[in-house]
């Protein structure tokens, strides 16, 4: 079967390599450079964890797929993908309903490397932090984080490999205009551009990020890949990248944006952040700061989007999950792939299903 994949983001080029594997004649057309200046999977690091709060039974076993997964295409490449640091999720509680509290509990349950920290303990493996109101933390020992830029040319190639064709400059204005028996549009905040009747399904929230450059690490030279209170504030951060960056971000999902904007830092956020990190990582503070914007697309309910295109036979959808979805990459490709060849998904991700808010 020939099919055509409009967009190279984690979405379109992991779905590309599963469809290869599967022996498909894959072709991406993406409109920009792989990464893409404006893609959401362009970034410096994406946090890999299983804990979801209450939902956590339903992504963790993807998200244990895609650990299996990553670590294959770092095989097949050669390249380093997924950096195992562990995740270490701050909370100041940790009651039943909270979001961490209801990860670690189901994490424990599936058997999922996950322990629980005292304060004190936290205050001595990562001196970084100041830990005011902190009750402990869940240390996630399978989370780390993902290098997106090794990850998106390494699906690429495993995907050419295989004789699949990625196309770069080369946008699609007109879906009939595709030469291919069918199409996955992986389109990330530009679905609805692409695929006109999904324009009541998804949104774009715009997201800011700071990415600090200490002189020295310090202290911050421990720092694995964090959240504080996700589940209510959103905080998140990383180790330092290759060359020294650290990067550190909150979760908004209701502050909605155009994806065709720029990418320049919100000054009102960029604001929020350096009080943050004052307060939390007070020697992070002193070194320059860099702001940007990103764009998360968002169904309904915040979860996964793959489905037929409303009225069409050969056209389909695979996108959203908004702030959460890259580390799931090469299992999102298992799922297009099944969505394509009309093989059952797991229920909740297809366009009727989006009724209800998902805790994510
Ligand atoms: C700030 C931020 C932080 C995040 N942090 C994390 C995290 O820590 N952990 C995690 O797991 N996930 C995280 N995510 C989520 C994750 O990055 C996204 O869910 C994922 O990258 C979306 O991938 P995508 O392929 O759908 O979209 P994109 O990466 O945006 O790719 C879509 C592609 O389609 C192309 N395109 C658009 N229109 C056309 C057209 N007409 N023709 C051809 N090509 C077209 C675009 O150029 C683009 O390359 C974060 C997202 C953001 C924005």
């Amino acid at each position: 079967m020939k099919i055509a994949i409009v967009g190279g983001g984690v979405f379109g080029l992991a779905a590309a390599w599963r469809l290869a594997i599967r022996g498909h004649a894959v072709e991406v057309l993406e409109a920009d450079h792989i990464p893409a200046r404006k893609a959401a999977s362009r970034d410096i690091s994406k946090a890999f964890r299983g804990g979801y709060g209450v939902a956590t039974p339903e992504y963790a076993p993807g998200v244990a797929r895609a650990r299996e997964l990553w670590r294959d295409l770092e095989t097949q490449t050669g390249r380093a993908i997924y950096h195992e640091t562990g995740c270490l999720q701050i909370c100041t509680r940790f009651d039943p309903g909270d979001f961490e509290r209801e990860g670690f509990e189901a994490l424990r349950g599936m058997g999922w490397p996950v322990n629980w920290l005292e304060t004190e303990e936290i205050a001595q493996r990562y001196p970084a932090f100041r830990l005011h109101e902190v009750v402990g933390a869940v240390m996630d020992s399978w989370g780390g984080w993902i290098d997106p830029m090794q990850a998106l040319p390494a699906l690429a190639e495993a995907a050419e490999a295989l004789g699949g064709r990625v196309r770069t400059s080369r946008p699609v204005s007109h879906l009939g205009d595709v030469d291919a028996d069918l199409v996955v549009v992986c389109a990330g905040a530009w679905l609805a551009r692409v695929v006109p009747s999904l324009v009541s399904s998804v949104r774009t929230t715009r997201q800011h990020e700071a990415f600090y450059r200490p002189l020295s690490l310090g202290d911050c030279a421990t720092l694995p890949a964090w959240s504080l209170d996700m589940g209510t504030e959103g905080w998140y951060g990383f180790p330092a990248s290759f060359d020294g960056v650290v990067k550190v971000a909150r979760h908004l999902p209701d502050v909605d944006g155009n994806p065709d904007g720029g990418r320049e830092a919100d000054a009102e956020q960029a604001g929020i952040v350096r009080a943050f990190v004052a307060d939390r990582l007070p020697e992070l503070a002193q070194a320059p700061d860099e702001g940007g914007t990103c764009f998360y697309t968002m169904s309904r309910d915040g979860s996964f989007l793959f489905d037929r295109a409303p009225g069409s036979d050969r056209v389909f959808i695979a996108g959203c999950g908004g702030g959460h979805a890259f580390k799931f990459g090469p299992m999102l490709g298992e799922w297009a792939a099944d969505l394509v060849e009309g093989r059952p998904l797991p229920a909740g991700f297809g366009l009727r299903d989006k009724g209800s808010e998902r805790v994510v």
